[in-house]
């Protein structure tokens, strides 16, 4: 019992390192994790901030929470309780974020490697400007990235979810049961993928909504 309330989200074999002044932090693999690794699952501990939350109306609240939150499908901003919130952005990123809930590598990351993701998943409400280290780099993210790039997205991470199966999974106990079937399924017998343009369906109405 002790045990399973200490599992992180974010996979065992990742540490914390303050990478300079510029950059702040970052996650890096303490071990090798090869392609098909879940890096991050969602769990019930993380903190969760609807849009029409009192915290946000905090100016100091909201400049963190405007940091460290990834925005999910219906508006809600997701404040990881570990280390997840430091994964930084990159366009040549070696996880990503999926429809199940979890992220995965959609690469081999070498133990030393920094591990990133595609911010251009998250429902940015204000374009991010970039100078990624790894070439060819966007820029700049925003929300309309999704709409862009979902279909090559995709195709990464069917090709992780092919290999999900052959790959330690330490974090696969927090996969809930209706998630574990679909992505048994998927990396099966290819039925039944979820797309990442699932992640971006509330974002699209908000934009309507808001004018
Ligand atoms: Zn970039």
């Amino acid at each position: 019992m002790g045990a399973a309330a200490k599992k992180p989200m974010i996979h065992p074999s990742t540490e914390l390192r303050h990478i300079d002044a510029q950059l702040g932090y970052g996650v890096f693999a303490t071990e090798r994790l090869p392609r098909g690794t879940i890096t991050y699952v969602w769990d019930p501990l993380e903190v969760e901030i609807r849009p029409d939350d009192p915290r946000l109306a905090e100016p100091v609240l909201r400049d963190k929470i405007e940091r460290y939150s990834y925005i999910d499908a219906v508006g809600t901003r997701i404040v990881s309780w570990d280390h997840a919130k430091y994964v930084n952005h990159c366009c040549q990123c070696n996880t990503m974020s999926t429809a199940y809930g979890f992220e995965i590598a959609i690469r081999d990351i070498e133990a030393g490697e920094q591990i990133t993701d595609e911010y251009g998943m998250f429902n940015m409400p204000e374009p991010m400007n970039l100078s990624c280290s790894r070439t060819p780099c966007r820029r700049q993210v925003k929300a309309g990235d999704l709409d862009q790039l979902w279909h090559a997205w995709d195709e990464k991470i069917m090709a992780a979810l092919d290999v999900l199966e052959l790959v330690e999974q330490p974090l696969w106990p927090l996969v809930d049961s209706v998630t574990a079937t679909q992505v048994e399924r998927y990396a099966r017998w290819g039925e039944g993928y979820r797309s990442v343009r699932e992640l971006g369906a509330a974002a699209a109405s908000t934009q309507v909504r808001s004018g």
